[in-house]
């Protein structure tokens, strides 16, 4: 089988130049890289464009190659192809921004990540605040640059200002490249002579920086809100980060919330239950009046509609729910017990007993298993 050429493999012309070539490999490679493109042919096309870019990036190979093409002598001894695994690695590094990222390529800041703690209502209703947060920004001493005002930062000597210094060995299984950050400019590509004395020369000095926060109603325990642009500043001319607000809502002594709506639980007495009245009920919005019907048994719910929370997305109003716990009164006097007895024999207690007996049959059923 003849070999494909390998400038039609890369899709660049024979005057492409090294960073056409760099350009139009990473982006291949990327296409066809095992790990990534599961096809069966996958794993061969990005050996044949390694291949070809192992040549073509080399000026030694890609001149041998120019005049003789795949009929060049040394090939397929060691140079291209057999025996150059190591690289996976590096191939890894240029997409996710590892070894060889450069320094100087402009980079956006990190996201910041601040909690807010906000009260039961304050999350119902949101609130516009306004929050103070440590964070860094760019020196304005030296404009960013870390260096003294009227010099200049210097490209690193060491490492020509890639940050990085290739250490190559070679070994009985090929040639392996082994990166190091530049110990003398810290990899950033740069040397500074006279640093900048606010910032000591990192070009960024931290500060309290103070931003307005729009807390939308209806914000649950959580979750969080993004402020774009509000991050730490960018690198090299590159954008800020963004800055995260995420909200712990305090629970409320009486309020539960569950979603957009709101439960509480309301106690009344024996004869409110029994006789039936009306109540007064907190609410978020104050209170209201809630009927209770004479024969209400304990744990019934209540629901005043739209009395819960906003939606923080803007889909309506929550429910409020109110159970009723009816009191069993434990201090009464010779009076209220005498009439406790009296509607005890009037009642004959009868409705009582057959519930008590529905209910054992319920239980012993239960526990028969049928
Ligand atoms: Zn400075
Ligand atoms: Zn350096």
């Amino acid at each position: 089988m003849s070999k494909r050429d390998y400038y039609e493999i890369l899709g660049v012309d024979e005057n492409a130049s090294v960073d056409e070539i760099k350009k139009a490999y990473r982006k291949l490679a990327r296409k066809y890289h095992p790990d990534v493109n599961k096809a069966d042919d996958a794993e061969e096309k990005f050996k044949e464009v390694k291949e070809a870019y192992d040549t073509l990036s080399d000026p030694q190979k890609k001149s041998n190659y120019d005049r003789f093409g795949h009929a060049d002598p040394n090939q397929g001894f060691g140079g291209a192809g057999a025996g150059d695994f190591g690289g996976f690695g590096d191939i890894f590094d240029m997409f996710f921004g590892g070894g060889r990222r450069d320094p100087n390529a402009p980079r956006q800041g990190a996201d910041l990540q601040y909690t807010m703690s906000l009260s039961f209502k304050e999350a119902a209703f949101g609130k516009d605040t306004e929050i103070e947060i440590p964070r860094e920004e760019t020196c304005e001493t030296c404009d960013g640059s870390g260096a003294k005002p009227g010099t200049k930062p210097e490209t690193c000597s060491k490492c020509g200002g890639s940050g990085q210094l290739n250490i190559e060995q070679t070994t009985p299984f090929g040639r392996v490249v082994n990166r190091r950050v530049c110990d003398k400019c810290q990899g950033s590509g740069k040397f500074i002579k006279e640093k900048c004395r606010t910032c000591g020369g990192k070009g960024k000095v931290n500060k309290n920086k103070k931003i307005n926060i729009h807390v939308p109603a209806g914000v649950d325990q959580g979750q969080q809100i993004r402020v774009a642009g509000q991050g730490e500043p960018g690198a090299n001319g590159g954008p800020h980060g963004d800055l995260y607000v995420v909200f712990h809502v305090q629970p409320h002594e009486f309020f539960e919330r569950d979603g957009d709506d709101v439960r509480c639980e309301m106690p009344i007495s024996f004869a409110q239950a029994a006789l039936g009245d009306e109540i007064e009920v907190p609410t978020l919005r104050g209170k209201v009046k809630l009927k209770i019907p004479a024969g209400t048994q304990t744990g019934t719910s209540f629901r005043l509609r739209g009395k819960g929370i906003a939606n923080v997305h803007g889909r309506g109003q929550g429910d409020q729910h109110i159970v009723v716990r009816v009191i069993t009164p434990k201090k009464l006097d010779e009076r209220q017990k005498e009439l406790l007895r009296e509607f005890s024999e009037r009642s004959g207690d009868h409705q009582v007993d057959e519930q008590h007996q529905n209910f054992f049959e319920k239980v012993k059923r239960a526990f028969k298993g049928d």
